[in-house]
């Protein structure tokens, strides 16, 4: 058995894909497309080790899905491609995308069967339509449709990798090396996950199973005199504010951690730590829409929230309805999906004392149906 590593590439923004989603966090009956398409390849070979090219701020939640290592993507494939062969010492190296997400375990078969040093495999397909280049028309026989995964000798292309030219594949930084490129014939199964509508042609996709998630957010804050009070997004006429690094919205807070429970992303002040300037006096609307593009990024839809508002000052009923809407729209969900309910404490402890404001919040999310656009 030749030894084989697996690269495999899941840090894309998935700028061209038009949904809020990005490709590799669409869930795939109960898992995210890396994650399925990694199972997918792993059942294919026994590879000898894993590595998973992922976004900086993604890399904690995927470590909870799986125990392979994880390297941070650079800004373009070469970079990602450059620091993931780093922790691969294996003879020879299979890189994959994860928009490829259908590849066949003939085609991985294939690849293998060919590998041999100093040499990349690759599959291609011929063209069936007529092409035209610069106008005219060409020997369509002469062209190749190139695809991923591609299987390389390690210790070369290493070596490759660290020119100063740009290549969008390891089949052209062989080539431009004078090294063999060796093309075996690819796979209509293997095409590449770039737009929505290629979601209709992929031939393995499963659709995500209904399943809500549920997370629960608390948070606290004594009042200041002379700051302006801001709750739930919204200003409210009163003398005394929050105090806090940011504008001190306890609710949108308690709000955020429910989000970030409910999507095993963490919680509030490891995403907006409170000693780091950039978060001084911060909009807390401004890092809701930023969790909320987070949570929807990774494979969610958020289905409904509920907070509750324990507080002797200020009055709440007045600003419900306005909190409601508001906090709808930054949600990008229709109000009827979020519920403020507001409460005292009978006269006890600080909130009686009238000394701050606590506030529970809960958000229910579910997959992202995909397959319902
Ligand atoms: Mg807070």
């Amino acid at each position: 058995m030749k030894s084989i590593s697996l690269i495999l590439l899941a840090a894309g923004d998935s700028t061209r894909f038009g949904l809020p989603v990005k490709k590799q966090w669409l869930y795939q009956y109960d898992k995210p497309l890396w994650l399925y398409v990694l199972e997918r390849l792993q059942n294919s070979y026994s590879f000898e080790s894993i590595v998973v090219v992922a976004n900086r701020q993604e890399i904690p939640l995927m470590e909870q899905m799986s125990g392979v290592t994880f390297v941070q993507g650079g800004s373009t494939r070469q970079e990602s491609l450059r620091n993931a062969i780093q922790k691969v010492e294996s003879g020879f190296v299979l890189v994959n995308d994860t928009a490829r997400a259908c590849v066949p375990p003939e085609l991985i078969d294939a690849l293998i069967q060919k590998a041999k040093p100093s040499c990349c495999v690759v599959p291609a397909l011929k063209m069936s339509d007529t092409c035209y280049y610069d106008g005219k028309p060409i020997d369509r026989e002469k062209l190749l449709r190139i695809q991923t995964p591609q299987l390389s000798c390690t210790a070369t292309l290493k070596e490759l990798l660290e020119s100063q030219d740009t290549f969008t594949d390891e089949s052209s930084a062989f080539f431009a090396a004078n090294k063999e490129v060796l093309f075996i014939e690819g796979s209509s199964d293997a095409q590449k996950l770039t737009y929505r509508d290629d979601l209709k042609s992929l031939p393995c996709l499963q659709a995500p199973i209904n399943q809500s998630r549920n997370g629960f957010g608390v948070d606290v804050h004594s009042f200041e005199e002379g700051k302006d009070m801001v709750l739930a997004g919204v200003s409210i006429e009163s003398p005394v504010g929050f105090k806090a690094h940011s504008d001190g919205d306890v609710a949108i807070h308690a709000l955020i951690d429910a989000l970030l429970g409910a999507s095993s992303l963490g919680d509030i002040g490891e995403l907006f730590p409170d000693n780091d300037p950039a978060f001084k006096d911060a909009d807390s609307k401004e890092l809701l829409r930023n969790v909320v593009a987070l949570v929807q990024s990774v494979g969610y839809s958020i289905e409904h929230c509920d907070l509750t508002i324990l507080a002797e000052i200020p009055k709440i009923t007045p600003y419900k309805e306005q909190m409601r809407k508001g906090l709808a729209k930054l949600l990008g969900i229709c109000s009827s999906k979020v519920n403020i309910k507001a409460t005292t404490a009978e006269k006890m402890g600080f909130i009686g004392r009238k000394e701050g404001v606590a506030v529970y919040a809960t958000a229910t999310l579910n997959y992202y149906r995909w397959d319902r656009i």
